[in-house]
C-alpha cells in the first residue's frame, strides 16, 4: 500500500482508531523532516517492530531558540515522502503549525512539559534555553495524537533520548522508547539535516569533530581517564575553523558530569562550523 500524508490530527485519530481496533501494534518516529539515512534507520527500526508506522514531519516552532534557524530549517516533503516510502512507512503525519497549536499567539501561553533543571543546565540545555521544554512539549502532544506503542529515537541527539525516557517513565506514557545507534557518513561525519548548510570546505572542518571524539575514545582505551586531561586533547586537535561550544563528559545511566571515566560515559560536542551548529558524541564504554 502507498504511502498517505495525513495534515490533520481529527484524520490521523481516525486511521489510527482503525488499525489499534485491529490489533495492529502502532509505532511512531518523530522527526522534524529533511531526512536522511540516520532518520531512515530509525524507520526501519519502527516498521521492523510495529505493524503500522507512522512519521511526523514538522519543524517544531517552539524547540528553537530565537536567533536560530528556524525560519530556514530546510522543509522537503517531496524527497521525504520518497525515503518514508522506501523504508514501508504508512504514514506521514505533516501538520501544519495551527494544527499543532491552533489559535497561539505567543508560546508562552501553552501548557508545555518541561523536564528537570539539572538535567538541561548541562550540554544542548545550557545554550539552547528552553529548547527542550519545546521538544518535550512536543513530543507529548505527538504520543497523545498518535498513542504509539512503541517509538523510535536516535542517540544522535543523546541529550534529548535521555530526557524523553525520563519523561515517559516520570509521566507514565504508555509507550516503549526504542533507541537506534548514531548514524554517520562513511567519513565519520554524523548525518544531520543541517550537514545541507554546509559548503565542501566546511564539510572537511567538520570531520574534525568526529574524529576529535574517535580520538577520545582512543585515549581512553589508552588508560586516559581523566576528563581534563582528555578536554585538553579535544582542544589540541579539533581544528581550528571549529568553535567548540562545549564538550562534556557525563555517566550515561544519570547524565551527571564525571572527572573521570570509570563507568560507561557519554562524550559529546556541539560546535559550530561557520554558521552551522552541530552536534555528536560517542559513548565510552570501560
Ligand atoms: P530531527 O529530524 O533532527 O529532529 O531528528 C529526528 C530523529 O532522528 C531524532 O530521534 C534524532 O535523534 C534522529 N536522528 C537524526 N540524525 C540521526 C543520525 N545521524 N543517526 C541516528 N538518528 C538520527
Amino acid at each position: 500500500m502507498s504511502i498517505v500524508i495525513v495534515n490533520k490530527i481529527s484524520e490521523l485519530r481516525e486511521i489510527i482508531k482503525k488499525e489499534k481496533s485491529a490489533g495492529k501494534k502502532i509505532g511512531l518516529v518523530p522527526t522534524m523532516g529533511c531526512l536522511h539515512n540516520g532518520h531512515k534507520s530509525l524507520m526501519l527500526k519502527a516498521v521492523q517492530n510495529a505493524d503500522f508506522t507512522v512519521i511526523s514531519v514538522f519543524v517544531n516552532p517552539i524547540q528553537f531558540c530565537p536567533g536560530e534557524d528556524y525560519d530556514k530549517y530546510p522543509r522537503t516533503l517531496d524527497s521525504d515522502k520518497k525515503i518514508a516510502e522506501s523504508a514501508a512507512v504508512d504514514v506521514i503525519f505533516a501538520p501544519s503549525v495551527n494544527e499543532m497549536y491552533p489559535g497561539l499567539e505567543k508560546f508562552s501561553d501553552l501548557t508545555m512539559v518541561v523536564p528537570p533543571y539539572e538535567l538541561t543546565d548541562i550540554m544542548c540545555g545550557k545554550s539552547r534555553v528552553g529548547h527542550f521544554d519545546g521538544v518535550e512539549t512536543v513530543v507529548s502532544k505527538l504520543f497523545n495524537i498518535v498513542q504509539p506503542d512503541i517509538a523510535c529515537f536516535g542517540m544522535k541527539d543523546i541529550q534529548q533520548l535521555f530526557l524523553i525516557k525520563k519523561m515517559v517513565k516520570d509521566l507514565n506514557f504508555p509507550v516503549e522508547i526504542i533507541e537506534c545507534p548514531l548514524v554517520r557518513e562513511e567519513s565519520g561525519l554524523a548525518l544531520s539535516s543541517r550537514n545541507k548548510y554546509l559548503s565542501e570546505k566546511e564539510k572537511e572542518y567538520a570531520l574534525s569533530i568526529s574524529k576529535t571524539l574517535f580520538l577520545i575514545g582512543e585515549a581512553v582505551k589508552n588508560g586516559i581517564i581523566d576528563t581534563k586531561k582528555l578536554l585538553d586533547i579535544a582542544l589540541t586537535n579539533l581544528n581550528k575553523n571549529v568553535e567548540l561550544e562545549y564538550l562534556e563528559f557525563v555517566n550515561k545511566d544519570t547524565f551527571e558530569k564525571i572527572d573521570e571515566i570509570n563507568h560507561t560515559a557519554i562524550c559529546a560536542m556541539a560546535a559550530r562550523v561557520g554558521d552551522v551548529r552541530l552536534i555528536d558524541n560517542i559513548i565510552i564504554e570501560v
